[in-house]
């Protein structure tokens, strides 16, 4: 029907139309990717009137890649889910130039010389991955955890500066069109645009946003997108999801190519060929930072060659071939109002310094950890002190120490107060350590603690059940421990009293409709995999990236509770300290108890798949073992060059053959690990059979 009606428009409209379009993409393009408008904002915005208007004389020439259509529809109630092509990892830091050294010194000891570095500057904005198919936008979602990110392409189609198709020109060096190709980069608000924002919400009496990389965030993740419209939002992209997907050599190449395609690319950056050129980058960015229209917290290094990239791999957190610099962080001296004391989940209590609020380096601080006595001590911070707070690196706050000349007379020493400030029990401090802990077994601080953390993003997720609710299904003893979450029930819920009053002081009740989403969100919980299981058990020394790692080694509960002291000890990170913490866990009672009622609520106790990490991706290798023996001379690879390629397909790679192991592969001369294979009858491949292997990921038959 469409095709119908869009023969009923006259050929020479038809014909307009295109010519519009293409003169609005390229203008686009020279305004938002080379910085250099040829036509003034008049004529373009009549341009893009008069395409407007024959849209909508012929709705049917109408084309989502037309620049006329980038407000679409409401998001709905949630943004869908996202899988990344690949993975978006972090990036490891590197505090100051010391640390950049080092860095630098170990990829010329790994690679055995400096290969060529692309330096970038690390924007300060919020990771978003947009995918092309046959050169048109089809996708754009957040970073998320990393492997899972929010549906946001209604609001990323609104950004001016993201193309909704590629040039023509850029088109050839995609290996296959018809594949979705993911590009990433950085979305983010100008400072101007930033503060004018703020300003507005200030004179409408609402509250504006912390940072502009917050603003970016919470723009691009809008429900209604002519919000995300009205925001002054830019992009700068600088990768893709997977490399081999382009015929391009390297990092510089890529920054060259997005630009062609007519992405908006940051063009300071430089290939770097000397660890001298590389230091001066960073000295002279760091200079520039308050001349920039945008924020950066830093300077991104990367090995530019792909290939040089690819054996050097990803640890579990961040690319082996790429650092990011950061800056030094920004100090302000504020007024130490008040130092209250908290109480962990665990019985800890931490003091926190409540401060006449700040703003440090972008952001608002108006409270920051003095992590325990001993360091208010050796601080020597007293209430009524001005102290110069620093953001350490991005987000946490730090008190670096008074400012001794106008410290007001008598200001008294702080000390830890005798009694928990929840529960009221003494407080104890065990010998050889810093923390003092309320050991009351019913302390009703660290119970809601608790279950705050059961119910948190990282751990069971339960969406909606914040620290208010908690709150008050723990006073009225409707939740004593992370179990009983599963016996809540949707009258309940709805009738529970949010111990708010109306205008006619009638207590507020939290309805329905919550009650309802409460119920789905604590349901969905229960599947989710069991290292988010063991993270939010909350043991000691537990957190999610050793949860992750317990489960890979042991993917379920039972497994667990049976393994010794030593073979826990023995879990890559786990070593004795934790291994202990988790047996004492695993063998109080009332957590046996606890473990029992999850089981009955059929909350995730063993992972079917074991290789799945906290929302980890399944790769073609997990869960296969391989030994290598000999030398591979086809292909010049080094067995270390082979072993992070099998690695990165989520291969296991060991040093010696077992019955487990699921192929060996065998060059030339190989050693005793192929006799034992032979042995074992566990298969043999030869170099060719791996070669194949690492270039299609196809596990042999
Ligand atoms: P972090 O989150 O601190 O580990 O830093 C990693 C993040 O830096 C990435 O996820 C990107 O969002 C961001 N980033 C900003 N600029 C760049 C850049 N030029 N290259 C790579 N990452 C960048």
């Amino acid at each position: 029907m469409a095709e119908d009606s869009a023969r009923q428009a006259p050929a020479n409209v038809v014909a307009r139309v295109k010519a519009l379009r293409d003169e609005i993409n390229h203008n686009s393009y020279l305004y938002y990717a080379l910085d250099a408008p040829a036509i003034s904002d008049g004529a373009f915005d009549s341009l893009m009137r008069e395409l407007r208007e024959l849209e909508e004389q012929y709705p049917a020439l109408i084309d989502p890649t037309s620049p006329t259509q980038r407000v679409g529809g409401y998001v709905g109630e949630q943004f869908a889910p996202v899988r990344h092509a690949s993975r978006m990892y972090s990036l490891d830091d590197a505090m100051g130039i010391d640390e950049l050294n080092v860095w630098l010194d170990r990829i010329e000891e790994t690679l055995g010389t400096l290969p060529p570095l692309c330096c970038e500057l690390k924007i300060d904005g919020s990771s978003i991955a947009l995918t092309y198919t046959e050169g048109a936008l089809m996708q754009a979602a957040t970073r998320g955890d990393g492997n899972e990110g929010e549906d946001i392409t209604v609001n990323i189609r609104t950004v001016r500066d993201v193309p909704l198709k590629l040039r023509d020109e850029a088109l050839p060096t995609i290996r296959d069109l018809a594949t979705p190709c993911e590009l990433r980069g950085e979305v983010y608000m100008p400072k101007k645009s930033f503060n004018a924002l703020n300003e507005a919400a200030e004179a409408q009496g609402k509250q504006g946003f912390a940072n502009p990389r917050n603003a970016a965030a919470g723009s691009v993740r809008q429900k209604d997108p002519s919000v995300t419209a009205g925001r002054d939002l830019s992009t700068f992209m600088y990768a893709i999801a997977d490399q081999r997907m382009l015929l391009l050599e390297g990092q510089y190449e890529l920054l060259q190519w997005l630009k062609r395609a007519g992405f908006h690319v940051n063009p300071d950056v430089k290939l770097c060929h000397t660890k001298d050129e590389v230091r001066a980058f960073c000295d002279d960015s760091l200079k520039r930072r308050q001349d920039l229209a945008y924020d950066i917290d830093g300077v991104v290094v990367k090995v530019n060659s792909f290939a040089l990239q690819e054996s050097l791999g990803f640890t579990a957190r961040a690319p082996r071939w790429a650092i990011a610099f950061k800056f030094p962080p920004e100090e302000k001296a504020t007024l130490l109002e008040d130092i209250t004391v908290q109480v962990g989940r665990t019985g800890v209590l931490t003091p926190v310094a409540e401060l006449e609020p700040v703003s440090v380096a972008g952001s608002t601080v108006s409270r920051a950890t003095l992590h325990n006595e001993d360091e208010v001590h050796r601080k020597d911070v007293r209430v009524g002190d001005t102290v110069i707070v620093r953001k350490a690196g991005d987000v946490i706050p730090e008190v670096l120490g008074p400012v001794l000349s106008l410290r007001p007379e008598n200001a008294p020493v702080w000390h830890m107060p005798a009694h928990c400030p929840s529960c009221g029990s003494p407080v104890t401090r065990e010998e050889g350590e810093v923390a003092y802990r309320c050991v009351a077994i019913d302390c009703p601080a660290q119970a809601s603690e608790r279950l705050i953390h059961w119910a948190s993003r990282g751990a069971l997720d339960i969406e909606g059940m914040g620290e208010e609710i908690i709150g008050r299904l723990h006073e009225q003893g409707r939740l004593h421990d992370v179990a009983d979450f599963y016996t809540l029930t949707f009258e309940e819920l709805a009738a529970l009293d949010t111990g708010r009053r109306n205008k006619d002081d009638q207590p507020i009740r939290l309805g329905k409709t919550v009650a309802a989403k409460l119920v789905d969100a604590i349901d969905a919980s229960r599947t989710r995999s069991f290292a988010r299981v063991l993270f939010g058990l909350g043991i000691r020394h537990v957190g999610k990236t050793m949860a992750e790692q317990i489960a890979a080694a042991y993917p379920s509960i039972e497994g667990l509770q049976a393994a010794t002291l030593d073979e826990l000890a023995q879990v890559e990170g786990v070593g004795e300290k934790i291994a202990r913490s988790i047996e004492v866990f695993l063998s109080t009672p009332d957590n046996i108890h606890v473990i029992e009622k999850l089981r009955e609520a059929g909350v995730t106790l063993a992972d079917e798949a074991p290789a799945h990490a906290l929302g980890g991706e399944e790769l073609p290798l997990s869960g296969k073992t391989f030994v290598l023996t000999g030398s591979l001379v086809e292909s010049g690879m080094t067995r270390d060059e082979a072993t992070a390629k099998l690695k990165a397909l989520g291969a296991k790679v060991t040093s010696s053959v077992s019955a487990k192991t699921s192929y060996v592969v065998a060059g030339e001369a190989p050693g005793s690990k192929y006799d034992k294979a032979i042995s074992l009858g566990v298969p043999v491949l030869d170099e060719a059979a791996l070669l194949h292997l690492l270039d299609t990921g196809e596990v042999p038959h």
